[in-house]
């Protein structure tokens, strides 16, 4: 089984990078990249975890781009989890993330709802590799006891047009792709079926996308074989995987529930093998 995207403690995961990993071998998965939100903070111990396991591991990242306001993410494989300029891009990502928790519960606060801000960001405070994200004051808001479930308090307050809710502001996906690829990566579109943007798949394989992740937990089948054939017509490579947080409320099964045919992931990676001949060829070297 290759599954190509899960999140750990270092965004919004249950699981540690240990327990993902172990999770991961006893389901059978052979290939495992580990793509947290604007964050490679659990690269090194998941890394060294697959090592034990005899897994493949593929350093990942998941990074949320900004299309006419609404959220668009976008997967990163084979990235250099250490590139200095990607850390700084990253550190900037989680900044607009807290900075848009802030402005979220002081929505809140006018609605009559108070929250603790200092304690809801505590964790990316005692951990600045930590992403913040809508799901911690979901937390909080069930901890007040003001919703009893977190997709209530999505569903009631921090959705798009309820009333905790506080547009993002980020990077434009050319952004994404040109940091990824500055960090030796690939980018592929993440689950395009929950973003119902498919107009937006040419401009962003003109834009150096790689690829796109066709098969994906939240994917009907049909889904999947659209995707299939857009990656095709717009001469991308395919991406896929589980998008497993270790969370029930979120997840529709565990990790290499949803895997990646081995095929996919060959051409996944002759692609990146590829690119980075392209980028580290000389630009003087143009004879023959
Ligand atoms: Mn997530
Ligand atoms: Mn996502
Ligand atoms: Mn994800």
């Amino acid at each position: 089984m290759i599954d190509l995207h899960t999140h750990t403690t270092a965004s919004d995961g249950r699981c540690a990078p240990v327990e993902l990993v172990s999770r991961a071998s006893i389901a059978g998965v052979t290939v495992l990249s580990v793509t947290d939100h604007d964050t490679t903070a659990g690269a090194a111990a998941s890394a060294a975890a697959c090592a034990q396991a005899g897994i493949e591991f593929v350093p990942g990242i998941e990074v949320t781009a900004v299309v006419d306001g609404a959220d668009v993410h976008i997967l990163g494989y084979f990235i250099d989890p250490d590139s200095a300029p990607l850390a700084a891009f990253l550190t900037e990502q989680r900044q607009r993330r807290v900075d848009r928790i802030r402005q979220m519960v002081a929505r809140l606060a006018a609605l009559g709802i108070a929250l603790d801000v200092e304690a809801i960001l505590r964790p990316s405070r005692d951990d600045s590799a930590k992403a913040a994200g809508r799901p911690w004051i979901a937390r909080a808001l069930v901890d007040a006891g003001v919703v009893a479930s977190s997709s209530e308090a999505f569903d009631k307050y921090l959705k798009r047009g309820k009333p905790g809710f506080v547009s993002r502001v980020g990077p434009s996906p050319r952004e994404v792709f040109d940091q990824i690829h500055a960090a030796n990566g690939l980018a592929s579109f993440a689950h395009p079926g929950l973003i119902g943007r498919d107009d937006l798949i040419p401009s962003f394989a003109a834009a150096g996308l790689d690829a796109l992740e066709a098969h994906h937990s939240k994917h009907s089948s049909e889904d999947t074989i659209r995707y299939l054939s857009f990656a095709r017509h717009h001469g991308l490579a395919v991406s896929g995987g589980s998008d497993y947080h270790g969370d029930p409320s979120h997840d529709a099964g565990g990790p290499g529930s949803v895997s990646l045919p081995p095929v996919l992931f060959h051409e996944l990676k002759a692609r990146w093998t590829t690119s980075r001949a392209t980028a580290s060829r000389p630009s003087t070297s143009t004879s023959s």
